[in-house]
Order: structure tokens, then sequence, then C-alpha cells
């Protein structure tokens, strides 16, 4: 199909004119069936800046025309209606350039190959045979304008492909390649949590439609692919317990609001915003309401972190060197603390001013 300037081919795939101008209306066909329990489809329904759906009414200024598809959010009912774009995509036939949202990670048919299947996604309409995840990625990845990962089990493969897995599964980067390039130009967009924190997920999906409308540059990646502005700082930088842990407080067992790095907390090396924005309208977020962080957005999770609750092996060393220090910090803070918790000397009753104030108009 020939493209010309200022359109979009009949593949979806964007001219070089409409990525300067921008897309008026674009397609997210997301798909949820690699290996996962749903739970980032269900997370983002708490998103509340900007809400899905008021990005998919149009309310979020400069977007360009937002269709989503997705099994649990997509208005369509089901059933061969709701895989007509998904079937017309693979065709090469979608009408409007697409994002690919995939949630769960790839499993490896090739170490079963003609021996079934690990997941599938609707059937094939001449053979009746279910169409594995894999075969969806190798016919939409190459044909989509942007590809997202959504939750830690697309991005880096999470609990399913932990040590000891049956399915060979892994990461969509691992499946597609680090290297992946999409027809908008752009590496996979990671987007890790366990679930995905709800705002981390639309804020970047907005990033990256604002990017479709031309309005705005792509969203810088770190070498994992993780948006830099939410993932480039620790769990510990942003926590509410991060006090305690300067002073050597640390909890001995749950229900304390102490640091909890004895009690199995990662968060001085994980990577994660969610203390800082909490988890739904800025309420929650694992340390600050006393969940230990477990390192859910990271490429080693789980098997790094294991076992979970267990003080983190190597990372005992600052805890302990911490601990001198923290209670030296600790006794001249409780110093300091009783004399500015006193009021000064010179409020008082009494005929006599002695706040230190000169009163010079007196003879
Ligand atoms: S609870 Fe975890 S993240 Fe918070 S201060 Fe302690 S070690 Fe750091
Ligand atoms: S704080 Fe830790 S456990 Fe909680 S979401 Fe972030 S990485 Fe995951």
């Amino acid at each position: 199909m020939t493209i010309e300037s200022g359109t979009t081919s009949t593949s979806g795939t964007p001219s070089r004119a409409d990525q300067r101008q921008g897309f008026p209306e674009i397609d997210i066909l997301w798909i949820s069936e690699g290996l996962s329990c749903d739970g980032d489809t269900v997370s983002l329904t708490a998103a509340d800046q900007p809400a899905i759906e008021d990005v998919v009414l149009g309310l979020i200024p400069g977007l360009p025309k937002v269709n989503l598809y997705n099994k649990v959010l997509s208005p369509t009912l089901g059933g061969e209606e709701f895989l007509a774009p998904y079937r017309a995509a693979a065709r090469g036939e979608s009408p409007n350039p697409f994002i690919l949202v995939i949630e769960g990670s790839i499993p490896n048919q090739d170490i079963i190959e003609g021996d079934g299947y690990w997941t599938s996604f609707g059937n094939d309409l001449e053979t009746g045979e279910p169409l594995t995840l894999n075969w969806w990625l190798d016919h939409l990845a190459p044909k989509a304008w942007a590809v997202v990962a959504a939750g830690t089990c697309a991005t880096y493969g999470g609990i399913h492909a932990m040590a000891g897995n049956p399915t060979g599964a892994m990461g969509l980067a691992d499946y597609l390649g680090w290297d992946f390039k999409s027809t908008g130009g752009l590496p996979i967009v990671n987007v890790p949590g366990c679930p995905i924190q709800p705002e981390n997920f639309m804020e970047t999906l907005t990033w990256v439609l604002y990017h479709a409308a031309g309005a705005a540059p792509p969203p810088p990646l770190d070498a994992n692919l993780r948006p830099q502005w939410l993932f480039g700082r620790t769990v510990h930088e942003g926590c509410d317990r991060a006090g305690y842990y300067e002073q050597g407080n640390f909890a001995r067992e749950y229900n304390s609001p102490k640091c909890q790095v004895k009690v199995g907390c990662w968060g001085p090396v994980v990577n994660c915003n969610v203390p800082k924005r909490g988890w739904m309208a800025g309420i929650g977020g694992c340390p600050n309401v006393g969940g230990i962080c477990i390192g859910c957005t990271m490429p080693g999770f789980p098997d790094t972190f294991m076992p979970f609750m267990d003080e983190p092996s190597g990372g005992s060393l600052s805890p302990m060197l911490i601990k001198p220090y923290g209670a030296v910090i600790r006794r001249l803070r409780g110093i300091t603390n009783m004399a500015v918790n006193r009021e000064p000397r010179w409020r008082h009753r009494g005929s006599e001013l002695t706040s230190g104030y000169d009163p010079h108009w007196r003879p």
C-alpha cells in the first residue's frame, strides 16, 4: 500500500508527515492473555489522574481520539465483535495506528511446539485452533505504532518466570528483543508493578498519547525501559519511615511504625515511587502503611528478593552500620527535641519586659 504524506496506510503504519503532525485518532489494542492474574487491568480502574474513562471520553485536551479495546474495560460485547479490531490489525488492515498493550508474561511456545499451547486469545477462523499469545505478538508487534508492557509479568516475566517454572516465561523485551522499535520509532515502554500503580500507568499512557498527537517528545526511559521520572528514585527515598532508618530504629515485628528493613523491606535498593505517590487517591504505598517492599517493580523479581519477610540478604551491612550512628543521632536529637519543646522564658505575665527589646523612648 502506498503511503501518502499526511495520511496513514491501511496497516495503521504512520507516514513521516503523520508522525510530525500527530494522529487525530488511535486505537489501543490491549491483550491480557499473557500469563497473569489480570490484576493490571483491575488496578487501572482505580486511576484518577487521569482516569481511563476521561481519556476514552475525550476529556483530556490535546489527545487523539482513543478507541480502547480491553476485554474487561471495552464497551464492545465480546466474541468476534471484540476480536474484530485485533484481527484487522493482524492482517495489516487497521483503520488507525494502534498502541499494543500486553499484560502478563510471554510463555515459550518453542519448548512445546506442536504439543498444545500455554495461553491463547481467540481461535483461528479456518482451523478452529487457538491462536497463541505468541502468534498475536508476532503479527501485531511489527505493525504497532507503540508497544507498552503493563505490569511486571509483561515487562520482565514476574512470578511466572521464576526459577523452576515449566513455561519458560519471559518479559516482552526478552521476547521481542531489548532493541525492538515500534513503527513509531519507540522502544517497548515498560510500566512494571505487581500490579501497576494505576496513575503510573495512566501517566505513561497519556505521555505516549501526547507523543502520538505530536505534542510531546517520546517518554524518557531508563536502561530497563521504565519511565525515568517514575522509577528514578528508590522506595526508601520516598518512604514515610526513612527517618526511623536514619536513626537506627528498626521494627522487630509487624504493626510497628518503625523502619521495616529488619523484617524484610528491600526499599533501599528498589526503584519505585509508590510510597511517594500512594496507591489509590494518594492513600497507601507499601511501607507507608506497614507492607514491606518486596521489589515487585524490579527485573530480578521475585527470585532476587526471596524468601520474602526475611531480612534482605546482602542488605544487612548498611542497617548494621547505621545502628551505632543512628543511636548517637537519636540521643542528640532527643536532647534538641526537649529544648525545642520549651517556650522561651520571656513569655510571661508581670510588669517587667524580659524579651530583650530596648525601650529607647523611655527617659
Ligand atoms: S521501611 Fe523500607 S523503605 Fe521504609 S525506611 Fe525502612 S527500609 Fe526504607
Ligand atoms: S514499594 Fe516495593 S512492593 Fe510496593 S509497589 Fe513498589 S516495588 Fe512493589
